[in-house]
Order: structure tokens, then C-alpha cells, then sequence
């Protein structure tokens, strides 16, 4: 390439990204909680919804259950919570110690009562500026934790189990999950539903998933409307050994994301992620393959709320005044668009 040649494509590239992360749009928020489609609670990250965000939620979901329906998998369905040993046991604290989610609750006598409902009166009879969380001291853990990540209930229940079929087993799992992320960034919400697809089988089988649903994911935003990149990502591993765990985690492809301009001003969003775990899994809650290796496991992870956020982002406040097509899709046979597309990935 001779220089003028490719400074072109250096400023050709540019504006391309340019473009794509001025699609980003950081005013977002705030017109949703203008337009009462999503209800400002005080704190960042924690919102209440509305009916019309809720039908485009339900909406993606039902496209999101066609498009995995040959699948056939395993639908089971996990509160927002999970054993406190299970989460100890999934080594969660190793890598997002900060993330993390507790429950905590009252488990005094009479006396731990008095000094809860009296650190409490202190609390609240002070300005906003000088509340303090001693009321706190009374309440201790309690055995459960949030669930960071809608897949996490599923290992150990499949684990016990025992061995896996000759063909795996694949499982449809839906939850509302925790990351303690404040933000005001729309899209980094602390309350979030995940819908994922898992597999559990031999490393193959689920190398096949992964490239199948990231085919797919595509598949499904495309028929959003929606403009997105798929890369190469790594998780947010904390402190000082983060970084070589990231670094790894990227080297071995371990973590794809599907990206779409939503809120944020300088990059697009991760709205869908596929992740092949490898072992991990399968070593801590010993799931064993049919033939008796450890069982190797990937997931397919959509943000329901990232996703339908970019909905409202790219097409408009208004859902009545989206792109036919898109209004098609999500109000109208749903069915045929999806056969079609999956026809023509095959
Ligand atoms: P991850 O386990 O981090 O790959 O997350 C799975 C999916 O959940 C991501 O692709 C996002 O779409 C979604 N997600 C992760 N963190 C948040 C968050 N803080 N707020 C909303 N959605 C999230
Ligand atoms: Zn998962």
C-alpha cells in the first residue's frame, strides 16, 4: 500500500469508528426516565420499568426462545438468589470480588432489636448528607447470595446429577442477576435479567455451541435492526492479578461479545456475550462427560435490558414508530422471520 493509499484507510477506518461511537447516545437516560419507560429510583443503576419496556422485553425473549427452540433444551428457572456454598465453591470472589452481591438479615434477640431500631431512629432523623449504615451492625449473613450470572445456579444441579448423556445437555435458564456496578450509564444497571443458553458436554460440542450462537446472535440483531461488531473480549477481573487472568482469558478466545452503541460516549456495548469456560466448571462441581472426563461448558448470555435499551437508542422513544420490519418481527410473525433466517444460515 503506498502512503496516500493507506492514510485513506487510516482516516476511512477512523470515521468508521468515529461513526460508530458517535451512535452512541449519553443523553439516553435521562429521556427514558423523561418519557416514564424506565422509572428513576435515586440510585444509580437500579430502575423500575414500564409496561412498553417490559412488552419489548417479553417480546425478545419469545424471539430469543424460537430461535433455540431446535435446541431443545432444558428450561429451568432459578430465583435471583443462590446458596451462599455453591457461590463460595464457584470461586466468583477469586475474580470479581467487587462485584458481588450478599444477602445479609436481622438474626438477634430483643436487646440486638433495641440497638437496630435505635441506630436506625439516628440514621433517619438526620439529614441525607450524614446518614450512616450502623443500624447495619445488627444484621449478619444470611445463606444465601445474588446470583451474579444467570448460568451459575446450573452446575451444581446438573452436577448431582452425575455423569452426563453421550450428547451433553443443553439448558435454557432466564434470571434477574446482580453486579454491584453503579453507573449512570443506562446500560450498567446493578439489577439486570440475563436469558442464556448453556452447554455441557465434550470440548467439541461446545466449541460447536459457541460458534452456532454467536451465528445466531447475529442473526437475531440483525432482524432488530440494530448495527453491531462481534469481538474478542476478556471479564473484568479484579486487582493487580486481573490483568494476567484478562490477558489469558484473550489469548485463548475464551470470551466473545456482540457490540452495539447504546449509551456510553467512547464505545459500543456488550449486549449478548458467548463464553466458553473450558473445565472451570465441570472441575469445581466434578460434572463428569458421558465417557468420564470432566465435562467442559460454554454459555450464551443476551442482556435483556442492554438489548432492549439499543432498541430505544437506534429506533426512537416511541415503539409504534419503529422500522416496520422491526415491529414485524417483534409484534408480528416472529416465527417465519426466525425459520427463514436459520434457513439461510444453514
Ligand atoms: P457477562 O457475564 O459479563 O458476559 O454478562 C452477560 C450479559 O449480561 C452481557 O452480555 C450483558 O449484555 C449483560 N450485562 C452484564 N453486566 C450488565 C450490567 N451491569 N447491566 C446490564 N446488563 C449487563
Ligand atoms: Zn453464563
Amino acid at each position: 500500500m503506498n502512503t496516500v493509499t493507506e492514510h485513506a484507510a487510516i482516516a476511512a477506518a477512523d470515521a468508521q469508528q468515529a461513526s460508530t461511537y458517535n451512535a452512541s447516545d449519553v443523553t439516553l437516560r435521562a429521556r427514558l426516565i423523561e418519557a416514564g419507560i424506565l422509572i428513576d429510583t435515586g440510585e444509580d443503576g437500579l430502575y423500575g420499568r414500564s409496561q412498553v419496556f417490559e412488552d419489548v422485553i417479553d417480546r425478545l425473549n419469545h424471539a430469543i426462545t424460537l430461535l433455540g427452540a431446535d435446541q431443545e433444551a432444558e428450561v429451568l428457572r432459578f430465583p435471583p438468589a443462590m446458596r451462599r456454598h455453591d457461590f463460595e465453591d464457584s470461586e466468583y470472589l477469586k475474580s470479581f470480588p467487587d462485584l458481588a452481591g450478599t444477602i445479609h438479615s436481622f438474626q438477634g434477640n430483643d436487646r440486638g432489636h433495641h440497638r437496630l431500631l435505635e441506630a436506625l431512629e439516628k440514621t433517619v432523623s438526620v439529614g441525607e448528607e450524614e446518614r450512616t449504615d450502623e443500624w447495619m451492625d445488627q444484621q449478619k449473613p444470611t445463606r444465601l447470595v445474588l446470583t451474579p450470572a444467570a448460568c451459575y445456579p446450573i452446575y451444581p444441579t446438573i452436577a448431582k446429577r452425575g455423569a452426563l448423556a453421550e450428547d451433553g445437555a443443553t439448558v435454557d435458564v432466564f434470571a434477574y442477576c446482580f453486579r454491584h456496578e453503579p453507573s449512570i450509564d443506562p446500560g450498567r444497571m446493578q439489577m439486570f435479567r440475563m436469558r442464556e443458553y448453556v452447554r455441557l458436554g465434550s470440548p467439541q460440542q461446545v466449541m460447536d455451541f459457541r460458534q452456532k450462537w454467536i451465528e445466531r446472535g447475529s442473526l437475531l440483531v440483525n432482524l432488530l435492526g440494530l448495527p453491531f461488531e462481534i469481538d474478542l473480549a476478556n471479564d473484568p477481573f479484579f486487582g493487580r492479578g486481573g490483568k494476567i487472568v484478562a490477558d489469558s482469558q484473550r489469548a485463548q478466545q475464551l470470551k466473545f461479545e456482540l457490540l452495539i452503541p447504546v449509551a456510553t460516549p467512547d464505545r459500543p456495548t456488550a449486549c449478548l456475550s458467548f463464553n466458553y469456560h473450558m473445565e472451570h466448571f465441570g472441575e469445581i462441581w466434578k460434572i463428569a462427560q458421558a465417557n468420564g472426563e470432566l465435562a467442559h461448558t460454554a454459555c450464551v448470555g443476551f442482556g435483556m435490558e442492554r438489548t432492549t435499551l439499543a432498541l430505544f437508542r437506534h429506533h426512537g422513544l416511541d415503539v409504534k414508530a419503529w422500522p416496520a420490519e422491526v415491529r414485524d418481527f417483534l409484534w408480528g410473525d416472529t416465527q417465519s422471520s426466525i425459520s427463514a433466517g436459520l434457513e439461510a444460515l444453514s
